[in-house]
């Protein structure tokens, strides 16, 4: 932990990295790992490699940028996710088991409230055919690990009804698929934590202070913005939907696009429903958020009104009372998709202490981004499970 004098150096904005030369428009300076962005990808990233005791210095983009890590819906979702892509259903697991432990470490260096429940989440089914679709898919995603007990059991409608007791369903839920160790967080309290932990553990996050491109030099590779230029001996790229830019230069292919998701939010109501489920959770505070809308419309974070009637349809559809609770804000955000909806870890051949990290479940794999993807930058060196998260497998899918 870094000392008391530390801590005060961040915030009086004197940062504890090294100033090496002076420089036309900025000066250099110096850390073991830049990382790119400050979303919850970057952070959780940054988070684990100073427990690791590296010196990193993180930076953020300018205020316009896209940011999924603030609209986000919150789950920590294992269901559902992975299917035709074993790897992906693994690290989703193994982040899933890991982020009790990722919260209590975060909580105790950040000392701040991180809301978190990891009790099963649930995807309510309207209808026969959702029902089996839903349990088809929960077989598939089982078959893939043979031996392993399925993380989902199908609910009917009066085992639903006797898990939640305070909830009287629409007439067309048939059931849901129970997840064991689905669950939920508030996003803002997560990103703001980490970012505290970050400065506690001596590193520095620097807001404002987009990366014009990452040159590589023979020590490593000098990071420009319009203020400063940082020298590192790693870099990672992890600015959302700006990473296929800046990862480019380096020999890094990185085929991202953008899905825009809206989310309701409702009044304070009294605690009802016990488990986040997939569309519907009631937060810590009371409100229920509602969402969120998957649509191909580019960079686009408009708010439309019929999408607001789409989600606060179904969301009647499955508890009608919802027809009563005043809707108080709506909002929406980019996702961060790959062409197979899989993360995309990668590091460049050509320069190989630069580094690519994207995802489109980013709270849900922070935990193995502060462990898995940190000890492999680290190492220098994606393991056997990341490597199967290269961009060339879109290559060989092309081919096939
Ligand atoms: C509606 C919606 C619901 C979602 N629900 C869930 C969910 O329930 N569970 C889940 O696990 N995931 C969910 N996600 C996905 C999750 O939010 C993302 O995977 C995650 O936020 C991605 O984080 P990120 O850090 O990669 O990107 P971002 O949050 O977009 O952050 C990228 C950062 O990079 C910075 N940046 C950009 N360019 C530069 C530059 N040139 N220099 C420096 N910095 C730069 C930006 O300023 C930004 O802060 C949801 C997403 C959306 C949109």
């Amino acid at each position: 932990m870094p000392s008391r004098s530390q801590h005060d150096a961040f915030d009086n904005h004197a940062s504890p990295f090294c100033s090496m030369r002076g420089k036309p428009g900025g000066i250099v300076k110096t850390a073991d790992i830049v990382v790119i962005g400050a979303g919850i990808v970057g952070a959780a990233i940054a988070f684990g490699l100073l427990g690791k005791g590296k010196k990193v210095m993180v930076l953020d983009g300018a205020p316009e940028d896209f940011r999924a890590s603030r609209a986000n819906f919150g789950l920590i979702w294992v269901q559902g996710k992975g299917e035709g892509i074993p790897s992906y259903q693994a690290i989703t697991q193994q982040s899933a088991s890991e982020w009790d432990e990722f919260a209590r470490k975060v909580r105790e260096i950040a000392r701040l409230p991180l809301t978190m429940e990891q009790k099963g989440g649930l995807i309510l089914c309207l209808g026969d055919k959702e029902w089996s679709a839903r349990s088809a898919k929960n077989e598939r995603l089982a078959a893939q690990q043979p031996g392993r007990e399925p993380d989902t059991v199908m609910l009917e409608r009066d085992e639903l009804s006797r898990l939640l007791p305070g909830v009287r369903l629409g007439q067309e839920v048939v059931g849901a698929s129970f997840g064991r160790t689905d669950g939920h967080v508030n996003p803002l309290e997560l990103l703001t934590s980490l970012h505290v932990a970050i400065r506690r553990l001596g590193g520095a996050v620097s807001f404002g202070t987009p990366v014009l491109n990452v040159r590589p030099t023979s020590l490593g590779f000098e990071i420009v913005t319009d203020k400063e230029t940082f020298a590192a001996e790693k870099v990672v790229l992890a600015a959302g939907l700006s990473t296929p830019g800046l990862a480019a230069p380096l020999g890094m292919r990185v085929p991202l696009k953008p899905q825009r998701g809206q989310i309701l939010v409702t009044e304070r109501m009294r605690p009802f429903l016990p488990f986040p489920a997939s569309g519907l959770r009631q937060t810590g505070e009371g409100t229920v958020t509602i969402g969120a809308t998957q649509e191909d419309v580019g960079l686009d974070i408009s708010t439309t009104v019929s999408a607001a009637s789409r989600l606060a349809a179904r969301a009647v559809r499955i508890v009608p009372a919802l027809e009563h609770a005043t809707i108080v804000r709506q909002w929406s955000g980019l996702r961060i998709k790959s062409p197979d909806g899989a993360p995309i870890y990668d590091r460049s051949r050509r320069y190989p202490g630069a580094f690519v990290a994207s995802c489109h479940s980013g709270v849900t794999l922070a935990a193995y981004h502060a462990h898995g993807v940190a000890d492999a930058v680290i190492a220098g060196a994606l393991d056997d499970h990341m490597s199967a998260f290269a961009p060339e497998r879109f290559d060989v899918q092309k081919c096939a």
